[in-house]
């Protein structure tokens, strides 16, 4: 909805996100409320780096001026606080959409997740981002001026709003290159009025920022502080990770992070080293502390930033680090690749093979770190990251050891959904003669721990994998073996225990095996259409039959992940098998009436245990009710 008030000025309203964003805002962060400067300097320099690359291939944009910076300055009087700077600016259209809308991905799912709560809603903004609207926690009125690099002097845009439901935007004359962004304060905000309060606020979040920060000089006279006309740098202005790692602290690394990451809270971790030899760079990777919001949208490009010598060159450049690292945040500077490097190029770029073996192996690294050395700290990547690293073992051949042994899994061992088991935890604690690694999938973690798949490996105390999320399907049949262990799921296949059974178990099973020739003929004739075959288990103590794929098959739970996802999987049919020993299969043996109603029952309880679902469940319920009625005759 557009009203026109004057010939040039038109008031417009915010998305209905921004409106609640705003409120919100305001009220979650207040007592957070110096952040707004960090956020609002970290877009000026992002202003500054795109003008440095887009005049990398066109240096008229500089228009004379190279000399990229950063303006704060404040008016007592008219209580206002400005940030400017002479980046890349903003024409109308694109003030009109960043400053009017949300065009981030994640922000329904984000809009959906808030409680109400305000404790919660903060760290979830925080999450999600504040940026530019983080203004309207200290100001009740913004002014934005601002002119893209390149557009004629007349092309200026000046935005207004008081934060409520809407903005006004007018076109200017004589605007000069950039962004300034004028905030009037709201009355209980005075202090920021302060050369010294507002230096000391740069220095706590923004002292990384490549460009200088520029103040006028302030002086001690009679009377109190006077602002003069000199300039000063309040800011290191230099590149964070140009410096050498002795030389930065704790809480350089963690500002200058949420910079790069665009986060509000710290990271979990970071690495930051310089490589040398045939290509050179320096990398500064963070691992976040939560999972963004946008993490499994394949539309969002994810990546960290990459330089060229000092020189922004792009955000996201994902070929920096294979798909499955998608969380890590930072930068990459190269010393070698040119400056003209484009997206295209860098797919290609065996250069960039290189940087990007670099870097993984850097990430695993500190991985490994903190696996071995902060346990709690690795829990805490394991919960938030822990799907995303599983895609590596199917992504990452030359790294897939490494990153298997990096995962967590929960198991019969502890029996609860926690995932706290890895690979080598487990290797240790095979029991003696057991060789292979076991495991059971399955869409939940109750049907996975339940199943009776597991009633042979519970009587024996070997440990099982319990695996339900879904990409674990993917992990088992790219993750064969893990150190010369081959893995094996409990519910394919002739179940080969090896030494784990004794020569006397063999004998018993065999034995009950010719007893049952006769039963195992009559119920395979019974079910020919839905078994492939029917046999004596070993695997069952308790429960009277389960279905099992053969060796070769798709396993159930596979087939019907895939079903559920519209896709095909091949027509396998499962092998039956029971346990003669169970009073069920026992009554079973002397039916004669009802044989091939018991024998669906006992297919179809079988399926149902594993998770599946019936093709006739009317036909199981009739079945099930003619059974009880039985009961009560009998
Ligand atoms: P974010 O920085 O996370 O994208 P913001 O709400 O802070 O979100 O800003 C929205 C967009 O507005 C930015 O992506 C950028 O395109 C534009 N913008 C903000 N500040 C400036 C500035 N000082 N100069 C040029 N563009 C800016």
């Amino acid at each position: 909805m557009t009203v026109n008030i004057a010939a040039n000025r038109e008031t417009m309203g915010f998305q209905t996100e921004v409106k609640q964003l705003l409120q919100l805002m305001i009220h979650s962060l207040y007592s957070n409320r110096e952040i707004f400067l960090r956020e609002l300097v970290s877009n000026a320099s992002d202003a500054c780096d795109k003008l440095r690359f887009e005049a990398l291939h066109n240096d008229t944009l500089f228009e004379n001026d190279a000399d990229l910076h950063i303006r704060v300055s404040y008016d007592k009087e008219a209580r206002t606080l400005t940030i400017s700077d002479n980046g890349i600016g903003m024409n109308r259209d694109e003030v009109i959409s960043n400053l009017g809308t949300i065009a981030k991905s994640g922000t329904r799912e984000f809009f959906s997740r808030l409680s109400g709560d305000q404790q919660k809603d903060a760290n979830l903004i925080g999450q999600f981002g504040v940026g530019f609207y983080s203004s309207f926690i200290v100001a009740d009125k913004v002014v934005v001026t601002t002119r893209r690099a390149g557009e004629k002097a007349d092309q200026g845009v000046r935005w207004e709003s008081d934060g409520g439901g809407e903005f006004s935007i007018e076109m200017l004359e004589s605007t000069p290159r950039g962004t300034a962004i004028t905030l009037h304060l709201r009355a209980d905000q005075d202090d920021l009025l302060s050369g010294h309060k507002i230096r000391s606020i740069i220095h706590k979040y923004s002292d990384h920022i490549v460009q200088p920060i520029m103040m006028k000089k302030e002086e001690w006279k009679e009377g109190g502080q006077v602002i003069t006309d000199e300039d000063e740098t309040v800011n290191q202005a230099s590149a964070l990770w140009a410096r050498s790692k002795n030389e930065i602290s704790e809480d350089e690394y963690k500002a200058f992070y949420k910079h790069v990451g665009h986060d509000y809270e710290d990271p979990l971790a970071w690495t930051h080293a310089r490589v040398e030899g045939h290509q050179e760079y320096t990398q500064l990777l963070y691992i976040p502390a939560h999972a963004p919001f946008d993490m499994y949208d394949r539309n969002v490009r994810h990546g960290i930033k990459l330089y060229v010598r000092r020189v922004f060159i792009m955000d996201d450049a994902e070929q920096l680090l294979p798909t499955y690292l998608r969380f890590v945040r930072g930068i990459v500077d190269s010393s070698d690749l040119p400056l003209n490097v484009s997206r295209e190029i860098l797919q290609e770029s065996k250069d960039i093979e290189a940087i990007r073996a670099g870097c993984t192996k850097k990430i695993l690294g500190l991985l490994e770190d903190l696996a071995a050395n902060d346990k709690e700290k690795y829990a805490k990547f394991w919960e938030e990251f822990g799907l995303v690293l599983k895609e590596g073992t199917a992504e990452d051949y030359a790294n897939k050891e490494k990153i298997a042994a990096l995962l967590r899994f929960a198991s019969t061992h502890a029996d609860t959904n926690e995932s706290t088991v890895s690979l080598p935890d487990y290797a240790a604690r095979m029991k003696d003669g057991q060789d292979k690694i076991y495991y059971i999938t399955a869409e939940t973690f109750n049907a996975a721990k339940n199943s009776p798949h597991l009633e042979v490996f519970r009587k024996k105390g070997i440990e099982v994998l319990l695996l339900s999320d879904r990409v674990d399907e993917w992990v088992v049949s790219s993750l064969t073996e893990f150190a010369g262990k081959q893995l094996v799921s409990v519910a394919k296949g002739g179940l080969d225990l090896g030494k784990l059974e004794d020569e006397a178990e063999k004998q018993e099973q065999e034995k009950l095996a010719s007893n049952h020739k006769d039963l195992i003929g009559k119920i395979k004739n019974s079910l020919a259409e839905r078994v492939k075959d029917v046999r004596v288990t070993h695997r069952l103590t308790d429960s009277p039959a389960c279905l099992v794929a053969d060796e070769h098959d798709m396993g159930g739970n596979l087939a019907r992940m895939l079903k559920a996802a519209g896709q095909k999987a091949p027509a396998t049919k499962p092998i039956l098998e029971i346990n003669p020993n169970h009073p069920v299969v026992m009554r079973l043996k002397e039916e004669e009436k009802h044989f091939d109603d018991w024998a669906a029952v006992l297919f179809d309880q079988a399926l149902l245990a594993e998770g599946g679902q019936l093709d006739d469940p009317a036909g199981f319920v009739k079945r099930v009710n003619q059974l009880m009625l039985e009961m009560r005759a009998g």
